[in-house]
């Protein structure tokens, strides 16, 4: 058990015309702030672009999180790839709020490893002041959304900091983000925006750690 135990809520997959007020609602009674990752084929949608500015506009941070979330970048053989899912998201969120530039990899199912970057995609991240942030908690709301606390909570009792990955989609943490909360009170736990550098590969377009368990090399196109 630490004392003490440090927090960093994200919700990714959103922003959701349903859930993500809720959820916004529900920070806000509470006074905390957190990362919020988005789609950008949600942004592009005019309540997509209202959420992420009140999002915004409530103090939490917003992150680009791909376009489609369909395959993970690194498994991706499209070579524009990059411009689709990154780029293309990028220039969604800058119409609405300018902001330091964040990126995290969909994992398909919270897996960390070769297949969440490739490099053309990691160099765009270096040279464009990306921060990459990854995370240590993925108690899989989106398969029971009642269920996840419990396994939140244990991570979060047993980890100096934990980054949680949650996801303001129809069917995930919502039902159980209050009782999560009341149960990270009881604990003691800090909740930050802060990421800690086991979660953070990246910062401000610096590489802190050997990237390359998290690069793929380029697909090969013509020998699939
Ligand atoms: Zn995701």
């Amino acid at each position: 058990m630490t004392l003490a135990p440090r927090v960093t809520l994200t919700f990714d997959n959103g922003p959701d015309p349903d859930v993500t007020p809720q959820v916004l609602d529900l920070l806000r009674a509470r006074s905390l702030k957190a990362w919020f990752f988005v789609l950008g084929k949600h942004v592009a949608t005019p309540w997509g672009r209202s959420l992420v500015a009140r999002t915004h506009a409530e103090g939490h941070r917003v992150g680009n999180h791909s376009y489609t979330h369909e395959v993970p970048l690194g498994l991706d053989a499209r070579p524009d790839a990059l411009a689709r899912e990154v780029i293309a998201t990028e220039a969604l969120l800058d119409e609405v709020a300018q902001r330091p530039r964040c990126f995290r990899p969909f994992g398909g199912g919270g897996a960390l490893g070769p297949h969440l970057l490739r490099p053309d995609v990691l160099r765009h991240l270096l040279d464009h002041g990306y921060t990459c942030a990854l995370w240590n908690s993925v108690p899989r709301d989106w398969e029971d959304p009642i269920g996840w606390p419990a396994r939140a909570l244990d991570d979060c009792a047993r980890t100096p900091h934990t980054v949680l990955v949650l996801h303001d989609i129809a069917g995930a943490c919502l039902d159980g983000l209050a009782r999560f909360l009341d149960g990270a009170a009881a604990l003691g736990a800090t909740f930050t925006l802060a990421l800690p550098d086991a979660c953070a590969p990246i910062v401000d377009g610096v590489a802190r750690c050997d990237l390359a368990p998290f690069t793929a090399p380029l697909p090969d196109r013509n020998h699939p």
